[in-house]
């Protein structure tokens, strides 16, 4: 619409403006050539007068008189003689002869100034010419006044106004249809690309294509990389949804044949019992766990800025406490737990969220580990970031893996995860956490010699607000 109207302001306009324009030129030079018309003619006629003698003369001039009045006729006004004593002794009109006719122009005609006035009020021209005498001394004997209407150039006027009008209705006709089907004919692929918007909506489209203007071509692209990636994320989803059930299917699966094979036994003895029992339990925890893990995950996935709770952390001091609580599990594999600080660091971190993924990978150094192996923990700083370093003799993963550990419930070796308890969630919100405190996590590993993760974190916290484009 207001595309529309832009173009109807653009086009209509200035042919309205130069309708108008044209019509008072038209009518200016119409003026003018009357003026010089009337000038030239009243110019021959002063001329003669002067050369028969009019003015002296006793006896009526009828070839004169009547040229007056074809003249006058012929302006549509009147003609008016003055003598030297102001006089009137000719009147076209037959009104005024033998009165006085004193006025300005009359008096400055016989100083010699001619003059020609325009009434455009009442439509008229008024001019006067001076007669001069029969000799040569440029004497003047009397005045000539002519007035003409101009009331047939305001007539013309009339009809070129209508004709012009009458071309600009026609004009602004043609000029909204073109308009209109510009519009119209401009539209017609938004409206195409509208209606791929209303079918992919649907699900009768995957792709849109709309290719009549570069910036819809780029829309649209833009709108089906969207669609894939919207698409991309609801398969993630589903696929983590699958994942889930399965996942907490397991310990029940466990749990019930384990139930089963205690009920189909008759006079099962106790011992027997008590250590099915104890596997249940166990399996019972392992679902509670993964429950746990899979809440912590999906809590951060939640508007992560608000669940954030920074404060100065001395990391040192935390990375110290985590080992002390891990130490007990290690010692039963008789892993030895080192932790070496080359630079003392306090951080802005949340610290429960960071104790939570340093465990993580202080536990699967431990985990992943030999008899009788060694984890070491480096903690270090530059003037930007902390950085720690968890590095272990375990088993290593493998190089093709090594991308695909931080997935949920990816695990390298179903079993052993299994066996030491493991959801395969561990560092999926190690990195969750890691990326909430904008840092980075790296691995590198050896198969069968040990694993070194390098977390690299800014000292100083940046809230999600000020990262451009932060999620
Ligand atoms: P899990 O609960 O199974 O430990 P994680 O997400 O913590 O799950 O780890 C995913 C997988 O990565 C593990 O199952 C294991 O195969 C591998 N992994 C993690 N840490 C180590 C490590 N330090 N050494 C060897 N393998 C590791």
């Amino acid at each position: 619409m207001v595309l529309f109207a832009m173009l109807f302001v653009m086009g209509v306009l200035p042919m309205l403006i130069q309708g108008r324009l044209l019509l008072t030129s038209l009518s200016k030079s119409q003026i003018e050539t009357r003026i010089l018309d009337i000038q030239n003619q009243a110019l021959i006629l002063s001329n003669r007068l002067t050369q028969s003698g009019y003015l002296g003369s006793e006896v009526t001039d009828t070839v004169l008189d009547s040229q007056m009045d074809v003249l006058a006729d012929v302006f549509n006004g009147r003609i008016v003689v003055v003598n030297e004593d102001y006089r009137i002794i000719r009147d076209t009109f037959r009104l005024a002869e033998g009165k006085y006719h004193v006025s300005e122009e009359v008096i400055r005609c016989f100083r010699g100034e001619t003059s020609s006035e325009y009434n455009s009020g009442k439509h008229y021209i008024i001019e006067t010419f001076p007669i001069y005498s029969q000799g040569s001394d440029g004497e003047i004997d009397g005045v000539l006044l002519v007035t003409a209407s101009t009331a047939s150039i305001l007539n013309l006027m009339d009809v070129v106004g209508e004709k012009i009008t009458m071309f600009e209705v026609m004009a602004l006709i043609v000029i909204i249809a073109a308009i209109f089907l510009a519009v119209r004919l401009y539209l017609q692929p938004v409206y195409a690309f509208r209606r791929w918007l209303g079918k992919i909506a649907q699900g009768d489209a995957e792709t849109i294509r709309v290719e009549d203007y570069r910036e819809l071509q780029e829309m649209s692209e833009s709108v089906s990389q969207s669609f894939a990636k919207l698409r991309e994320v609801d398969n993630s989803r589903q696929e983590f949804v699958s994942n889930v059930s399965h996942e907490l299917k397991t310990p029940i699966t466990s749990i019930r044949v384990l139930a089963d094979s205690l009920m189909s036994m008759e006079d099962a003895p106790v011992e027997l019992y008590r250590e099915f029992m104890n596997d249940i339990s166990d399996e019972i925890d392992r679902e509670s766990k993964i429950i746990d893990d899979l809440l912590t995950l999906v809590k951060m996935d939640k508007s992560a800025a608000q669940v954030m709770n920074i404060s100065q952390v001395n990391v040192g001091a935390l990375l110290e406490l985590i080992l002390k609580r891990i130490r007990p599990i290690a010692k039963k594999r008789n892993v030895e737990l080192t932790l070496e600080t080359i630079r003392e660091v306090t951080a802005e971190v949340d610290e429960v969220k960071m104790s939570q993924a340093f465990t993580n990978l202080v536990e699967n150094a431990v985990k992943y580990n030999r008899e009788d192996g060694w984890v070491r923990v480096v903690l270090d700083a530059d003037h930007k970031f902390f950085t720690v370093k968890v590095a272990d003799s375990g088993i290593g993963i493998p190089e093709e893996f090594q991308t695909r550990i931080f997935e949920r419930f990816y695990r390298v070796d179903k079993a052993r995860s299994r066996e030491t308890g493991g959801t395969g969630l561990g560092l999926a919100i190690t990195r969750n956490i890691i990326q909430m405190h904008r840092g980075t996590i790296q691995v590198q590993s050896t198969e069968g010699e040990g694993t070194v993760f390098t977390v690299r974190i800014p000292l100083t916290y940046i809230s999600q607000k000020e990262v451009p484009g932060g999620k």
